[in-house]
């Protein structure tokens, strides 16, 4: 057993990886369990629920022109209807949630068979089909409920947004099932968008408030080898931000007041200045995490440093200042997202399901560069905790605002009138096995652990590789090295920052893990024969995690931290109210895995102490301090938290 430090580097010559295919890789163990319940159960509650809200009354042409179904100047965040003064209504998102809902059915296709669903999404794609204008154009809301006013607001009515799950959708469906007519007819509506934006003079120079077609863009250049998909990428993100501003020039075409913006700074949908002068994570965080994810991308397609620097900045300034132990971000509803530095309230804390799913997003586009575990290590992060709490066990409740702290009062709901948060979940988990593992010309990186088969092409020779592990809740990672004849590649395998020892052993030979440390990787670069074997031992020793300095809710409070885990407090385990405990310095915790309890979890357990009220009778305040006696705590991973009785819940607990 060896203990190391890895390096960090930055602007290196690097490999560019790409992730293997949502075929290539089968999962077991722990994410099979989530994959399960998104195929069984989530996926179907979709393509209900989008039936029972309507949205297929709108998309589908042969239909009847249905009313408007949701009032104007609204927006859903916090679970509440609340007035935005703006012009935008959550229907206007319709085909987002929609093309959402086909790409987390389509990925569960891939390891779930489902005929029915399959015949859903077809119809859908009919649909969309039908819908399509004669000029390519495809966009339900402005083809059906408000004809004529296409292409005038991009800075708040989605439009643009919703092509891009429209394209990401039509790629899954794709490569799920080797169906192209979706993506075909997505093409020719990029081909009509790329018509009407980009840097020439007959066009105009948009890009959309939200950001989303930066990445989708990507996608499909990668599905299609097209590479005028990828320079329409590369201009919006060039174009965001520059002056003249276009939200003030197409406001003023609206005849609107182009300082009248409901949102107040164009911060919020990260237009403030263009991309490479940005150095802050600021405004809506789900924006920003797409921003960055498709700034990353074309990092990794055009090496292009000057957005290498300006997502090296922003990172930072993500992980070191404004970044949620559980990897959820954004922590105000007001403008779902960013604050001030250090801003960081447990009981209030928005972290919308889908900021935490952008970061997931966002980091595995940062392994693009190259396998670096500072990324690999958020990306595990906010998979595990922030993005991972968005659903319940079974995968048929949903949360949309991930707090760190409850007093009883929040809980998962079976649905939302603005449903971003569930398919984005549904989606992620259902191809999760596409981020386990980045596939360079002679490398392969193994980012996330996890029971499973990977079947990787590198450059044409066939390379299986077999995860036994049970991983989150064990260390040992056995990988089984499968190959037609001896083959000649380099097997990065990540060392998380957060396990302060390993141990590595090929074919039973140990191996010094520092000598072979990259930017927290092991590289092994040898002949690979078939059955070769690698073993790999993470310690995953309880942590006790304190915050810095400047949060302030966190001050003299600690977090628990089990290999990739957050862990946390639940009313139901707990006897006392969670937030009169406290724990010793010293206190031992014990780690047990639980079989039959929360779907087979570890849970933590310690002796604390906990204050009592008893003796305060009348009293709000008197001269002595509360007495305590001793409690025990049993603590539960922060992902599994709300799925039994309704009661309180606390991440940073009290150390004294
Ligand atoms: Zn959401």
């Amino acid at each position: 057993m060896k203990n190391f430090k890895s390096s960090p580097s930055r602007l290196e010559t690097r490999s560019r990886f790409r992730s293997p295919n949502i075929q290539q890789v089968s999962m077991g163990g722990f994410w099979a369990d989530r994959i399960a319940a998104v195929a069984e159960k989530t996926v179907p509650i979709l393509q209900l629920r989008c039936d029972e809200a309507g949205m297929f009354d709108q998309i589908d042409p042969a239909r009847p022109i249905p009313e408007q179904r949701i009032p104007f100047s609204t927006a859903f965040g916090g679970g509440k209807v609340r007035p935005v003064g703006g012009n935008v209504t959550a229907q206007m998102y319709w085909d987002s949630d929609v093309a959402k809902m086909v790409e987390a059915a389509a990925f569960s296709l891939a390891s779930h068979r489902n005929d029915t669903i399959e015949a859903v999404i077809d119809r859908i794609v009919d649909m969309y089909e039908a819908l399509q204008q004669e000029d390519g154009y495809l966009n339900s809301w402005y083809i059906r409920m408000q004809p004529g006013k296409r292409w005038t607001n991009l800075r708040d009515c989605h439009e643009l947004y919703c092509a891009g799950h429209l394209i990401e959708a039509a790629v899954a469906y794709y490569q799920a099932t080797g169906k192209r007519k979706f993506m075909d007819v997505m093409g020719r509506y990029v081909d009509h968008i790329a018509s009407m934006f980009g840097p020439e003079p007959d066009k105009r120079r948009g890009y959309c408030g939200h950001e989303e077609i930066e990445l989708a863009l990507v996608k499909l250049a990668r599905a299609t080898g097209e590479q005028r998909y990828l320079e329409l990428a590369k201009y919006f993100i060039d174009e965001r931000g520059r002056e003249p501003h276009y939200f003030l020039i197409e406001a003023e075409e609206r005849a609107e007041e182009p300082g009248r913006f409901a949102h107040g700074t164009f911060e919020y949908n990260q237009s403030h200045i263009p991309v490479r002068e940005q150095t802050k994570v600021v405004g809506h965080a789900v924006r920003a995490m797409y921003l960055y994810s498709a700034m990353a991308d074309l990092v990794t397609e055009y090496g292009d440093e000057t957005l290498r620097c300006a997502l090296d900045a922003l990172w930072d300034d993500l992980v070191t200042k404004r970044l949620y132990v559980t990897g959820g971000l954004g922590p105000s509803a007001d403008n779902e997202g960013f604050t001030s530095d250090y801003d960081l309230p447990n009981e209030t804390a928005y972290a919308e399901t889908c900021a935490a799913v952008g970061l997931v997003f966002w980091a595995s586009r940062m392994l693009g560069f190259g396998a670096d575990t500072r990324y690999a290590d958020i990306m595990e992060q906010a998979l595990y905790n922030g993005a991972l709490a968005g659903v319940s066990l079974d995968g048929m409740r949903f949360f949309y605002e991930n707090p760190l702290q409850s007093r009883g009062n929040h809980h998962r709901w079976p649905w939302h009138r603005c449903p971003c948060c569930p398919p984005n979940i549904a989606r992620l988990i259902a191809s999760i096995g596409t981020y386990a593992y980045g596939v360079g010309e002679s490398e392969i990186a193994v980012h996330l652990y996890g029971e499973n088969q990977a079947r990787i092409d590198l450059g044409g020779r066939a390379v299986h590789l077999s995860q036994n592990t049970r991983y989150p809740w064990d260390g040992s990672i056995a990988i089984t090295i499968d190959v037609e004849e001896p083959t000649g590649f380099a097997l990065l395998l990540r060392i998380p920052a957060w396990c302060a020892t390993a141990t590595l052993k090929v074919n039973d030979e140990i191996v010094d893990l520092a000598a072979t440390l990259q930017r927290g990787y092991a590289r092994l670069d040898r002949t690979w024969r078939p059955g070769d074997r690698v073993m790999i031992v993470l310690d995953l020793t309880i942590q006790r995690l304190y915050a810095h300095p400047n949060v302030r809710q966190d001050r003299n409070r600690v977090a628990l931290r089990r290999g990739p885990l957050i862990y946390c407090l639940e009313g139901t385990d707990n006897s006392v109210p969670l937030d009169r405990i406290s724990l010793a310095p010293d206190a031992a915790f014990e780690a047990r895995f639980e079989e039959n309890f929360l779907g087979g979890v570890v849970t933590l357990q310690a002796p604390a102490t906990a204050e009592t009220s008893d003796d305060w009778l009348q009293t709000l305040y008197r001269p002595e301090p509360p007495r305590t006696s001793p409690a025990s705590i049993t603590a539960v991973p922060y992902y599994a938290w709300d799925n039994r009785e309704p009661g309180e819940m606390l991440v940073w607990l009290r150390e004294t």
